[in-house]
């Protein structure tokens, strides 16, 4: 499948997948997506670190309705995922029924299907599943 943005993320051949993200070599904390200034102490000096697959549920929700320039399936879940090295990020969820999430619960990034582009063609993004799922 196609990425829906270069850069962005990189899938494994075990089915899960990382986000390219970056470390600070000041603070040594991580941040996605990656930036060249830390954005928790402002520092110029970030490396490339591979962020996942495993994180933590912290809010989720479902999206019931397309946003502007969405053209995906809805409803979708969307939630914060406090990743494995501390960060925190905003992604898409592959559960869509809040009923089946909670939080605490524990997540595995994976690669899914986001939309097709104008020739059918599967255009992916990263998401995350709950574990075990
Ligand atoms: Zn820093």
């Amino acid at each position: 499948m196609q990425p829906v943005r270069e850069g962005l993320f990189r899938a494994c051949d075990d089915g899960t997948a990382r986000l390219l993200g970056g470390r600070c070599g000041e603070c040594q904390r991580v941040h996605f997506p990656r930036g060249e200034t830390c954005p928790y102490c402002s520092a110029e000096d970030c490396s490339d670190a591979e962020l996942g697959p495993r994180g933590t549920l912290w809010l989720y929700t479902s999206v019931l309705r397309a946003p502007p320039g969405y053209r995906g399936d809805v409803p979708f879940g969307f939630g914060i995922v406090e990743l494995e090295q501390g960060a925190r990020v905003i992604s898409r969820l592959t559960e869509a029924d809040p009923a089946r999430l909670r939080r605490g619960q524990s997540m595995r990034l994976v690669v899914d299907r986001l939309h097709n582009d104008e020739d059918g063609n599967p255009v992916s993004t990263y998401a995350f599943a709950p574990e075990g799922e």
